[in-house]
């Protein structure tokens, strides 16, 4: 490469981006995936997705780079992975993690001592054993084990009024926490997102020299800070909802025309060559 080759990064969501939102099948995007490969080409999963869903996942993507998790709750390096040697990070489970929220545990005690003092009726992924989840959500017993193997978040199911859900909002507000709403849960977290991680990874990986090219795709509202940071945004084209808005992208954000990974495929293809 030479010194005034631009160098490309690349972010991606998982659901309905380079996963089939039903199959989960990403084989639509192998010839992209390909030349990701062939050039070597740093390309991260950046993804609501745990730890622990990420790393059975990236081995089946061929991915061997750091991953964002939880929304952007954390960097993760996994084991084997020698980038970011001298950054200093959190050791969990033999993996390297840069944390940008607080962590589950911390988030759990206190939502349990509001249940107990304010009364508020909700229950989540702590209260529940993988049978239970499995019951409630339809996912697959081992895919249920390791949803509930989670970092920096607490999915909760709320069973209150509306006006102890405007109480509860606050009280999250007062502590620096926020409510993200997914399909059936709210996410109880910090307040991360997955452009600030991504942005952070960028500078680790590209210290110095000049910056690199950063091409983010994604198809939803919690991709929005992702898609608008990155110098090309790729809005994934999905057949269940409207695209995302964009507001204040750094730079272009470009439609795909197909939607999930057939949308990701083509378009990357197009960046790239
Ligand atoms: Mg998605």
């Amino acid at each position: 490469m030479t010194a005034e080759s631009p160098r490309d990064v690349i972010f991606t969501d998982l659901d309905g981006t380079l996963l089939d939102h039903e199959s989960y099948s990403f084989a639509a995007a192998a010839p992209a995936m390909a030349l990701l490969e062939a050039r070597s080409i740093i390309w991260v999963l950046n993804t609501s997705k745990t730890c622990a869903e990420l790393k059975p996942l990236a081995k089946r993507l061929g991915n061997r780079y750091p991953f964002i998790v939880e929304n952007g709750a954390a960097v993760v390096v996994p084991a084997g992975c020698h980038l970011l040697a001298d950054v200093e990070m959190t050791l969990i489970d033999g993996a390297r993690h840069k944390c940008f929220a607080p962590r589950r545990h911390d988030i759990i005690h206190l939502l349990h001592g509001w249940r107990e003092e304010k009364g508020y009726k909700f229950s989540g992924f702590s209260d529940f054993d993988a049978v239970a989840l499995r019951d409630i959500t339809g996912l697959e017993l081992a895919d249920a084990e390791l949803a509930l193997q989670r970092d920096y978040s607490e999915p909760i199911c709320w069973q209150d009024s509306e006006e102890q859900w405007q109480r509860f909002e606050r009280d999250l507000k007062v502590v620096g926490l926020q409510a993200l709403k997914g399909g059936r849960f709210h996410h109880i977290m910090g307040p991360a997102n997955k452009g600030l991680a991504m942005s952070w990874l960028v500078s680790c990986l590209y210290p110095s020299g000049p910056a690199p090219r950063v091409i983010a795709l994604g198809d939803s509202g919690n991709d929005v800070a992702m898609l608008a940071a990155a110098d090309i945004g790729v809005v994934i084209r999905s057949d269940h909802h409207a695209p995302p808005d964009v507001p204040n992208p750094k730079g272009a954000i470009v439609f795909t025309e197909r939607s999930g990974p057939a949308g990701w495929n083509d378009t990357l293809l197009d960046l790239l060559n």
